[in-house]
């Protein structure tokens, strides 16, 4: 058998490679962050995620790499011309034909990250620290969580371990952000921030706006965001506030079970039992104290306006 120069025994163990780009991706997020740093840390990250799920999906079966797996020839694939599976469809690939868990947290910091990488080669534009350092935690941990203790040795144990270690580096800073607005908020109700997606950053008193990432916007738009994407497939959409009438109430209870409504306009919050729903126009109200059995609301009633 006639020996090919570029068999795959020659190249670099993809695994060694995927984790190689994760660490120095890190390295550039922890240590000076300034935006030259922070455009190799997109780019080697994203290079690094996507190496060890392609490689995840070649071990499942080799055309899984293709965007089309039905059209994928042996022949393209050793030459390497062919399309590459896309993120979106990758991820999917990893749930339905690996049977792995895709959890959303980790699809939303994966997509996240090729959208920054997309940015940068498109419009040169670099994510701040905060946003890609939280993206960042959200992608490499369910990697480093999956590989079981002393499963790794030699040199890609010790790459584990330095990942582990810059990611540490990375939670810690998160997580003094964290105290540090709560500190500096402590009678504000703090809500997970749809951007950055970090719990008990986000406040509503004054406008909405993260004091993590710096992230902002009407009232209405970031209420929308925040239902679309912290409650995805749920269908939370924002009510009509009873106190400044704007679409901006959103239930924002962790489960169905558990609603209460914060106005992302206003601020105001109320408990499941503080607010009734009008039985004419679906609105929620705060029910008189007189007539606490009252089904409509005051615009129903008639009470103002025209309704
Ligand atoms: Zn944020
Ligand atoms: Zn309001
Ligand atoms: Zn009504």
């Amino acid at each position: 058998v006639e020996e090919v120069p570029f068999d795959e025994r020659f190249l670099s163990d993809p695994i060694e490679s995927g984790l190689e780009l994760i660490l120095r991706g890190l390295e550039y997020l922890t240590d000076n962050p300034n935006p030259r740093r922070r455009k190799h840390a997109i780019l080697d990250l994203c290079s690094g995620v996507e190496t060890l799920i392609r490689e995840r999906l070649r071990q499942e079966h080799w055309s899984l790499v293709f965007e089309d797996p039905a059209g994928a020839s042996k022949q393209a694939y050793d030459d390497g011309t062919f399309r590459a599976v896309r993120l979106e469809d990758a991820l999917d690939r990893l749930q339905g034909v690996c049977g792995l868990d895709v959890p959303p947290k980790w699809r939303w910091g994966l997509e996240s990250l090729a959208r920054r990488r997309s940015r940068l080669e498109g419009r040169g534009l670099v994510e701040s620290t905060p946003v890609l350092m939280a993206i960042a935690v959200a992608v490499v941990t369910p990697f480093v969580d999956s590989v079981p203790p002393g499963r790794l040795n030699g040199s890609l144990a010790a790459l584990l371990d330095g990942i582990r270690n810059r990611l540490a580096t990375l939670e810690g800073r998160i997580n003094d952000a964290a105290r540090r607005i709560a500190e500096k908020r402590p009678n504000e109700v703090l809500l997970a921030c749809p951007n950055c997606r970090e719990e008990g950053t986000l406040v509503v008193e004054d406008g909405p706006q993260c004091l993590y990432c710096g992230y902002s916007g009407p009232p209405e738009d970031v209420a929308a965001e925040y239902a679309r994407d912290l409650f995805p497939g749920e269908e939370r959409a924002p009510y009509r506030c009873p106190v400044c009438e704007r679409n901006t109430l959103l239930d924002v209870g962790a489960s169905d079970e558990d609603p209460w409504y914060k106005c992302f306009a206003c601020g105001r919050s109320w408990g499941v039992d503080d607010l009734a729903f009008c039985s004419w126009c679906g609105q929620p109200f705060e029910p008189p104290e007189d007539d606490p059995d009252e089904d409509l609301c005051r615009k129903c009633r008639g009470e103002e306006g025209e309704g």
